[in-house]
Parts: C-alpha cells; sequence; structure tokens
C-alpha cells in the first residue's frame, strides 16, 4: 500500500491517510482488525478520532478498506483482502480473529438452495471467550 494505491483508490495523498493506511498494513495476521480508537492509539494520538472516522469511511467507500460491525456497536476495520472471511470476537477484551471455512459456506449455499434463494453473501459473527481472558479469569 502506498502513494499508488491512494491514487489509484482516487484519493489524494495526505498525512493522516498514508499513516492511516500504514497502520493497517503493517499488522501481525491476528491484529488486523483494528477500531478507530486503535488506530489512534497506534498513531500516537497525533491524529484527532474525527479525521480518522473521516478517513475510514473514504478508504471503505473506495474499497481500500472494509468495516465489520459487532453486537454493542463495536467496529472495527481491515484492509480489504478481496476474499470472504468469517470473524471470530472476543465479548471482552473485544479482540477479533478471522477465520475461512469452505464447509460452512457450502451449508449456506445448501440451505440457499432449499429455500429456493439466490446466494449473495454472509456474513458470520462468532461471539466468544478468547484464550487469553479464559486463562486470566482462571489462572
Ligand atoms: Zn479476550
Ligand atoms: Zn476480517
Amino acid at each position: 500500500m502506498d502513494n499508488q494505491q491512494l491514487r489509484n483508490a482516487g484519493l489524494k495523498v495526505t498525512g493522516p491517510r498514508l499513516k492511516i493506511l500504514k497502520i493497517l498494513e503493517k499488522q501481525a495476521p491476528s491484529m488486523r482488525h483494528l477500531s478507530a480508537e486503535a488506530i489512534y492509539e497506534a498513531a500516537g494520538k497525533t491524529i484527532g478520532l474525527a479525521t480518522i472516522y473521516r478517513v475510514l469511511s473514504q478508504f471503505e467507500e473506495t474499497g481500500l478498506v472494509t468495516r465489520q460491525n459487532f453486537e454493542g456497536g463495536y467496529a472495527v476495520f481491515e484492509l480489504n483482502q478481496g476474499t470472504h472471511h468469517d470473524h471470530l470476537v472476543c465479548v471482552k477484551c473485544k479482540h477479533v480473529e478471522e477465520f475461512r471455512n469452505p464447509i460452512i459456506t457450502q451449508q449456506q449455499k445448501k440451505i440457499t438452495q432449499q429455500f429456493k434463494f439466490t446466494f449473495i453473501n454472509y456474513n458470520l459473527i462468532i461471539y466468544g471467550i478468547c484464550a487469553n481472558c479464559l486463562n486470566c479469569e482462571n489462572p
């Protein structure tokens, strides 16, 4: 992700846009999903939250970034990988993991056929408690 990719998306290269892109792309795979607040922290609070929200919705509109909305109004942003995946969310620390499972996809397509629907897309979110939080509760 660089200046050219911002221009390709029809966006002018600005400091905050570049910085937010860099933050999103440098994350380890298990940390790819960031809330606006987490981006704010990662930027060392040098970009205002209102700007972060505005840049993220511009990124979302141009398809650079996808947004996931979870229960309780919690939302995370990730670079658009262009392929479908589903999410696990920890209800305690809000940690997000992603997974791909072809059997789940197949089953949903079967259900769709059963009801004579045309399959378009689905969004599966599993809510649970992550291993870290469980270890903290039961040391
Ligand atoms: Zn957790
Ligand atoms: Zn994801």
